[in-house]
């Protein structure tokens, strides 16, 4: 009997490229494939590269490496942004058998021994990006009580330091009709939150009728199964009052906003050619906080910029500090080739770019012991999804506070009210609210009395 042939992934970069990490891997099960975790021994190794950080080479590299120990003789196939972006530098890493660009990935096996092929050749296959127009659909789970649902891909937007619409191509969603029917069939096979993902989900344009964001949200705020929504990221131009006021009146979508910021400065954000100045995002922030004073804010904020100068810099800082954000996402900026930033004057030592990070990165910490400690005593929802080392149950609150609790196994995937009590330093120690104060707490999502 022939042995089944096995494949492992290895992803890195962001949520989207283990969505589409996801979708590839069941092209391999459908293909009779079974898959093993990267760590083990395996037929085929796929790395799904990011090009987000100038590590992406130095990761790539190592990923081979390790499959290479694993596995002398396995077939190691590259795909993701940095494939795309450098496809001969990744050709040139010793073991490598094949790089395949963005809209190859989605049609990995036509490139898997290939009849008449030398399989120590390392072959590359890149359309030109300018030609990449399709959607292609994916999801991936974690756990099993949330999903990271692919709404849109690639980007119209010319931010000087980004190489995504280089890696990535134009914008383009899925219909709107079937993501509804996505959510529904995960909802249905119990996954519990759903985290709407792309490069710029903001500019979400269903390809079969006028609608946009907008109204993809309303539509799964219609389903009928029980689950909940997180929108992972959105560009600050793109939140619009309407959006907020419909976060604010839904049930299902959670009051968390992930607004890049990038800088505080104007002078930065122009040559960033970000698309709106700092006086609009404190705007959205101060739309949000009139809502509602607890929503979760965060914020990406990249430091170093060329030309970046210890005045602007201050002017960023002070404005961050100020604008009562729950957390930021620091970056140092790295040059990226081909992008118009990487060719800009002023670049800023590396030094001065660590330094900056690190002054967010403590200002970061402060923001989010203040946003936890404000809500000390209070009562939480939870979606508990699994238990940390300690023993101790772990979720998220709707509006984005870890939790851990000392519950029952039997509390995964389901929503319990909790009173936080403990800060600690990555989570909030809770027990649970007096019986008496506990009826009716639990939703009708949860399919049992947990305490
Ligand atoms: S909005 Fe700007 S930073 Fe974000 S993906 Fe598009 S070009 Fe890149």
């Amino acid at each position: 009997m022939a042995t089944q042939r096995t494949v492992a992934f290895h992803t890195l970069g962001c949520k989207l490229n283990y969505a589409e990490s996801s979708s590839i891997g069941k092209l391999f099960l459908r293909a009779g494939y079974a898959e093993v975790p990267f760590h083990e021994s395996s037929d085929l190794y796929v790395i799904n590269t990011c090009s987000v950080t100038d590590q992406a080479d130095r990761k790539c590299r190592k990923a081979v490496r390790m499959a290479l120990r694993l596995n002398p003789g396995a077939r190691i196939i590259v795909v993701g942004c940095y494939a795309q972006l450098k496809p001969a530098e990744i050709a040139s890493i010793p073991g490598v058998s094949a790089v395949l660009g963005a809209a190859e990935k989605f049609d990995i096996l036509r490139y898997i021994d290939p009849p008449g092929i030398d399989p120590l050749h390392v072959r590359t296959h890149s359309l030109p990006i300018g030609q990449l127009t399709e959607f292609v659909p994916g999801h991936s789970i974690e756990g099993r009580t949330r999903s990271f649902l692919k709404i849109q891909d690639g980007c119209n937007y010319k931010c000087t330091y980004c190489t995504i619409p280089l890696a990535r191509g134009r914008s383009r969603s899925g219909s709107l009709e079937m993501l509804v029917e996505t959510v529904r069939s995960l909802a249905r096979s119990g996954v519990r939150e759903i985290v709407l993902t792309g490069v710029n989900i903001g500019d979400y344009r269903d390809p079969e009728s006028p609608a946009r964001f907008l109204q993809l949200v309303r539509a799964f705020d219609k389903t009928e199964e029980p689950c909940r929504f997180r929108i992972s990221s959105i560009e600050p131009n793109l939140c619009s009052d309407a959006l907020i006021d419909f976060v604010f009146s839904s049930q299902k979508f959670m009051p968390h906003f992930h607004m890049p910021l990038q800088s505080g400065d104007d002078t930065v954000l122009a040559r960033m050619q970000r698309r709106y100045p700092s006086a609009l995002y404190a705007d959205r922030v101060a739309r949000i906080r009139s809502e509602d004073p607890y929503a979760c804010i965060g914020a990406d904020v990249i430091v170093g910029f060329p030309g970046e100068e210890d005045a602007h810099f201050q002017n960023s800082y002070e404005f961050i500090r100020d604008l009562e954000l729950s957390y930021l996402h620091v970056f140092s900026y790295s040059e990226r080739t081909n992008t118009p930033a990487a060719d800009m004057a002023c670049s800023i030592p590396p030094s001065v770019r660590r330094e900056r990070s690190q002054m967010l990165r403590i200002l970061s910490g402060k923001m989010k012991r203040s946003f936890y400690e404000k809500q000390a005593g209070s009562l939480h929802e939870v979606l508990f999804e699994s238990a940390g080392a300690d023993g101790l149950l772990e979720g998220w609150t709707r509006n984005y506070l870890r939790v851990a609790a000392p519950l029952n196994p039997e509390a995964t995937n389901c929503l319990v009210r909790v009173k936080l009590d403990v800060l600690r330093p990555d989570c909030v120690y809770a027990s649970l609210p007096a019986p008496e104060r506990n009826d009716g707490l639990f939703e009708s999502s949860c399919t049992r009395v947990l305490v």
